[in-house]
């Protein structure tokens, strides 16, 4: 039982902010740094198991403290592929999802950010089930220790912030949870194996480039054209393309990175000649590659409007959109569509029961 009393949650919190806490209630620094790694390197949640902290001071902090967010309340395997759907309920019951993918050299976590999404992208089954809240630091942080808890931390090779919500709209969250998963004492990941994805918040790219984590950079483009992405994701309208561009570009700068563009594969939409043509100038404009990823089916959320009529570009036809883009010297990926037999593949997360 996730407990709801009034006690601090320790979970979520970084380095300097459990240091500060200790240091307020009388105790020395190097207990903020004592948990820090209990927590986040050993996956410790119970302060009895924390052999080199005083007897006196665990009871004491039992009594204030918690560090519980998440209960995992179910796990699905994927019948076809080794993907894992792990689906989490929080302290006000709201259901959230993250995903582990598997690939050859690395097993990725997929995680969330946000319970729904408001950003209404119209491929998107999140989008369609629409936004309840942001996550807390420790909810974020939460989907990787129990998650890393289940299936080995050291079997967990990559997160990419690719689940529910828009990352960028929970920046701090972002940023911190993305802190505690590369600060050394976590023995946890490096910051080029961290992705945060975004569709497009522009004020917030640069605020990250000048953040300094230097993670990794998607970008959610599905069309080199402002009209097409106006219609197929409304936040285009606030933050256009163009403004945006001069974002990444900015980051790539900054950071020295690569970034990443994300292109969902719309039949008709998005995999004409006009497009290559377009996505060739505008990667060509700045250090990227393209991730082409094959539209995963949202027909279980039963949309209506522009979402309806939607619909895949077929296996062929991304291969040769592939080759058109490779013969402008522009690097592609194509994706494979891991998951979506459990509802778990990129776009396909929404949780019926808010
Ligand atoms: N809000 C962030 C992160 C979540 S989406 C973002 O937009 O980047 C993760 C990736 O999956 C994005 O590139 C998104 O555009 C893509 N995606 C969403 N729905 C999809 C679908 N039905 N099929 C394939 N990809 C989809």
């Amino acid at each position: 039982m996730i407990q709801t009393d009034k006690k601090i949650n320790l979970k979520g919190l970084t380095l300097p902010e459990l240091q500060e806490y200790f240091v307020s209630i009388g105790e020395p620094k190097f207990r903020g740094e004592q948990i820090f790694n209990w927590m986040y390197n050993h996956l410790s949640f119970d302060f009895s198991e924390m052999q080199n902290v005083s007897k006196e001071l665990r009871q004491k902090l039992s009594a204030v403290c918690s560090l519980q967010t998440l209960s995992l309340t179910a796990t699905q395997d994927s019948p076809t592929t080794a993907t894992k759907k792990y689906l989490f309920a929080t302290h006000d019951n709201k259901k959230i999802e993250s995903v582990v993918i598997p690939e050859k050299d690395r097993n990725t976590l997929c995680i969330s950010t946000q319970v729904g999404c408001p950003l209404d992208c119209k491929f998107c089954a999140t989008g369609l089930m629409g936004y309840k809240r942001n996550l807390t630091p420790g909810e974020v942080v939460d989907q990787y220790l129990l998650t890393a808890k289940e299936y080995g931390k050291e079997n967990i090779t990559n997160i990419v912030y690719m689940g529910m919500g828009e990352p960028l709209l929970n920046y701090e969250t972002t940023i911190k949870s993305a802190e505690i998963f590369t600060h050394e004492l976590t023995k946890g990941l490096s910051r080029t194996r961290i992705t945060v994805s975004t569709a497009g918040i522009a004020p917030k790219i640069r605020e990250l480039a000048d953040h300094g984590l230097r993670v990794k950079l998607a970008f959610s483009l599905h069309s080199a054209f402002e009209d097409i992405r106006n219609k197929i994701m409304p936040i285009n309208k606030k933050y256009s393309l163009k403004e945006n561009t001069e974002a990444l570009k900015y980051y790539a700068k900054k950071t020295k990175t690569r970034i990443t563009f994300e292109y969902t594969m719309l039949k008709g939409l998005n995999d004409r000649d006009e497009d290559v043509k377009a996505l060739t100038k505008l990667c060509s404009s700045l250090p990227s590659k393209i991730n082409v990823i094959p539209f995963n089916s949202i027909k279980h959320m039963n949309p209506g409007g522009i979402s309806a009529h939607l619909e895949p570009t077929s296996h062929e036809n991304i291969h040769q959109f592939a080759d058109k883009l490779r013969n402008n010297n522009i690097t592609v990926m194509i994706r494979q569509t891991q998951g979506d037999d459990i509802a778990a593949a990129c776009g396909q997360l929404a949780v019926k029961s808010l």
